[in-house]
């Protein structure tokens, strides 16, 4: 029974979809006007890994997530970069998509432009107005936050106080960070240096507010009320606070099930801030020679709801667990044998599958989980010389079915092999296999091994196999 924390009732609850065997999920996706920093990308690694586990569950899933391509800040950098704002954002936009291939996130099967989705936001703003639970100020809209009955639920605001200061303040702004509690907005009127950002509509010349995206895109690809929506623990308010109050307001029904958040990200034990220049991104780890997909393992193999600190000794770990999973499945390719013997595989299998099954299900404990199957590394490692070609193949099949969650194992697999091919076809790597063969018929030993040496040096290592055969392995990552 998979069981999920919902920041709505502050409890672990046993997950129940509206439809059996169907998920619908929405989490907020990026403001497309610079790289994705690290922090980010956690959030969207948790949300890859949830929907990895719901589908392995045998859950069909649906996942919205939506692009916020106009704001504050798209517009005052790309009128900056001497751009449209459609140039400007369609250029991050695909940048954002890069580094989710690079981390091996698997796509949103719907992924709306808010600025594809104006008439939808407008028509949730008319209504929201015609109703009184919204009003005019200048030439801009505002959700009147004492019309709501549940306001700040989520995050367990003090509702009374809010209410009262619902109606005195206004705040103009997109840095939803620096606002205080208060009627926030839902259409901003134009302003000069909008310049030529504007939708003419029905409730007056201007743009959407942000959190009436997230509103409209979900509402439209998932209904007025769906299973799970998530994004990192600095969206439960004010944004995921304001998404259900005027959605509900709109709908008159409950907008969201499970609301699922994840924790912060430290970099080397402290916050990430401009002024300590650690705002890292996938590239500038690039850069520093680390390969993305270990980025995945250290941002993946801590619980979503502990804050996770992200250091460079984290990153060899990362590399020290790929290299775990890469020797197991070459030593279990490796067995070609075909003799009976007493081990008992499927008990080995079942084992790790349970455990795994068990921390999973149990509010996606993927430390736990994963710990788990480095046991059962660890137990095939033991094991595998002894192990006929089927019983091997048994254990491969599982470690890449179980990759189905992890989403690293093939990854590195197939980087692995295609540098291999390349390693073993180079003309000089080539030369010294043949020579050390040479050497070695001609029972010159120390001078193969001193082959071996200008081998290993190349980061090549060779081993001998029967019948003359040899196996080349390559230093990774
Ligand atoms: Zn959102």
């Amino acid at each position: 029974m998979l069981k999920l924390f919902n920041t709505l009732t502050h409890r672990v609850e046993e997950f129940k979809p509206l439809e059996e065997g169907h998920v619908g999920l929405y989490s907020c996706g990026p403001t497309v006007y610079n790289y994705v920093h690290l922090g980010n990308l956690r959030a969207y690694l948790f949300i890859d890994l949830l929907k990895r586990y719901l589908a392995w569950r045998g859950y069909q899933v649906k996942h919205v997530m939506n692009i916020t391509d106009v704001d504050d800040k798209t517009i005052r950098d790309s009128s900056q970069a001497g751009q449209t704002l459609k140039e400007f954002t369609e250029h991050y936009t695909a940048l954002f998509l890069q580094d989710l291939e690079a981390v091996n996130i698997r796509l949103p099967e719907v992924m709306p432009k808010a600025t594809e989705h104006i008439d939808e936001m407008v028509a949730i703003v008319k209504k929201l107005l015609e109703t009184g639970h919204a009003y005019r100020q200048g030439d801009s809209v505002y959700f009147k936050i004492s019309t709501s009955d549940h306001y700040g639920e989520l995050a367990q605001l003090a509702g009374r106080e809010l209410k009262e200061n619902a109606d005195q303040r206004l705040n103009q702004s997109d840095e939803y960070e620096k606002e205080n509690v208060n009627d926030f907005v839902l259409w901003k009127g134009w302003k000069p240096e909008d310049g030529d950002v504007f939708w003419e509509t029905e409730i007056g010349k201007g743009r959407p507010g942000w959190h009436i995206e997230c509103t409209a895109m979900s509402m439209k690809y998932l209904g007025e009320t769906f299973d799970i929506h998530g994004g990192g623990e600095d969206l439960v308010f004010p944004h995921h606070t304001n998404e259900i109050a005027q959605s509900e307001a709109y709908s008159g029904k409950k907008f969201v099930n499970y609301w699922l958040h994840n924790a912060h990200l430290l970099i080397e034990g402290k916050k990430m801030s401009k002024s300590l220049g650690n705002f890292f991104t996938l590239r500038d780890l690039q850069e520093r020679g680390y390969l993305p997909i270990l980025v995945r393992i250290v941002l993946l193999k801590v619980h979503y709801r502990q804050n996770l600190n992200f250091t460079f000794a984290g990153l060899d770990e990362a590399a020290a667990i790929a290299r775990r999973f890469l020797d197991a499945l070459i030593d279990l390719e490796l067995q070609t044998g075909e003799a009976g013997n007493q081990l008992d595989i499927d008990g080995l299998v079942a084992g790790c599958r349970d455990k795994f099954v068990a921390a999973m299900d149990d509010d996606l404990n993927i430390s736990i989980a994963l710990a788990a199957v480095m046991d059962f590394l660890a137990e095939v490692n033991r094991q595998v010389k002894k192990m006929n070609a089927a019983q091997a193949a048994q254990v491969r099949d599982f470690i890449f079915e179980i990759d189905q969650v992890l989403g690293f194992v093939r990854v590195i697999y197939d980087d692995y092999q295609d540098r291999l091919a390349k390693v073993s076809a180079d003309a000089q790597v080539r030369e010294l296999v043949d020579k050390r063969a040479e050497l070695k018929k001609a029972k010159d030993y120390a001078g193969a091994d001193a082959v071996r040496a200008q081998l290993s040096e190349r980061g090549v290592t060779i081993s001998d196999m029967p019948g003359e055969k040899y196996l080349l392995r390559i230093n990774y990552p």
